[in-house]
Formats: C-alpha cells, sequence, structure tokens
C-alpha cells in the first residue's frame, strides 16, 4: 500500500469551498488506497478512455471550469515523481497519447498538458497524473478560458 496518497494541505487551499470534493479527498485518505492504482477505485468510478502497458488514462470526474475535454494520463505504477519513472515507461509515452488523440480528436485543435509533483509542485494525489486538457473554444475559434498553468 502507498505511503503517501493525499495530501490534504493542497486539496483544501484548492477545493476548500467544496465540501462534497474535500470528503471525498477524506475519505481516499482515510482508507489510504491510491485511487490511482490499479487495485484503487480506478478501474469502478473512473472512465478509462485506454491503456497502454504501463500507462492509463481517463476521464476527469471533476473537470477544471472552462475545460471541454480533461483526461488524466496516470502511470500504471505508484509513482510520485516524474524522475521516477522508467525509460521503459516514458517510451510507452507516444502511444498513450495517440489514443487519446484518437478517441477525442478534438485535441488535434490544441490542448494543455501539465504535471504537478509532489508538495512544492502543489498536489493534491501524489501518484503520477499528468492532466490533458483542451479548453472549450469561443466563437472566434480561441479558448473561452485559456489554458493557464500559472502559478497562483
Ligand atoms: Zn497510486
Amino acid at each position: 500500500m502507498p505511503t503517501e496518497v493525499v495530501h490534504m494541505t493542497n486539496v483544501l487551499r484548492y477545493y476548500g469551498e467544496n465540501p462534497e470534493l474535500v470528503e471525498k479527498y477524506r475519505q481516499i485518505e482515510k482508507n489510504g488506497k491510491c485511487p490511482f492504482c490499479p487495485d484503487g477505485i480506478i478501474d469502478n468510478e473512473f472512465q478509462i478512455v485506454g491503456k497502454t502497458p504501463d500507462w492509463t488514462l481517463v476521464v476527469s470526474q471533476f473537470p477544471y471550469k472552462g475545460a471541454e475535454v480533461h483526461l488524466f494520463i496516470l502511470p500504471k505504477r505508484h509513482v510520485i515523481s516524474s524522475t521516477d519513472l522508467m525509460f521503459f515507461e516514458w517510451a510507452d509515452w507516444p502511444e498513450i497519447l495517440e489514443i487519446a488523440v484518437n478517441k477525442y480528436p478534438l485535441l488535434k485543435k490544441g490542448f494543455g498538458l501539465a504535471m504537478r509533483e509532489k508538495t512544492l509542485g502543489g498536489v493534491t494525489l501524489h501518484h503520477l497524473h499528468f492532466h490533458l486538457i483542451v479548453p472549450k473554444a469561443n466563437s472566434e475559434g480561441g479558448a473561452e478560458i485559456p489554458v493557464n498553468f500559472g502559478i497562483g
């Protein structure tokens, strides 16, 4: 069982005004089971878009405001830092991206890809995950709300 699952300080910082979501994280913390691990809730509660030997692509249960598409790319191993990924896992990366683009052709118009890790990176769940986001388009074809990964 992973020792680091939820970062509650960051959960309260981001979602403190959403009691339902905070409670969901508290339950995860209480049972100590990582939701992004293959034996976690991922297979039951997330819509799985695709898998490779080393990665899983799922739909975010709580898409960011302004996101038309919000997916997570997750390593199958409970890895908390990108520096812990093995070369064979990175080698699998183009395949999971190809699955994403094939299932969501909107990605061909552009997307944002973000990853945070550890406390300073601002994680809520320690299991490494990449956010793959396509914003809703405005009437001119630009982003209604631009994907912004700034600090703050
Ligand atoms: Zn995990």
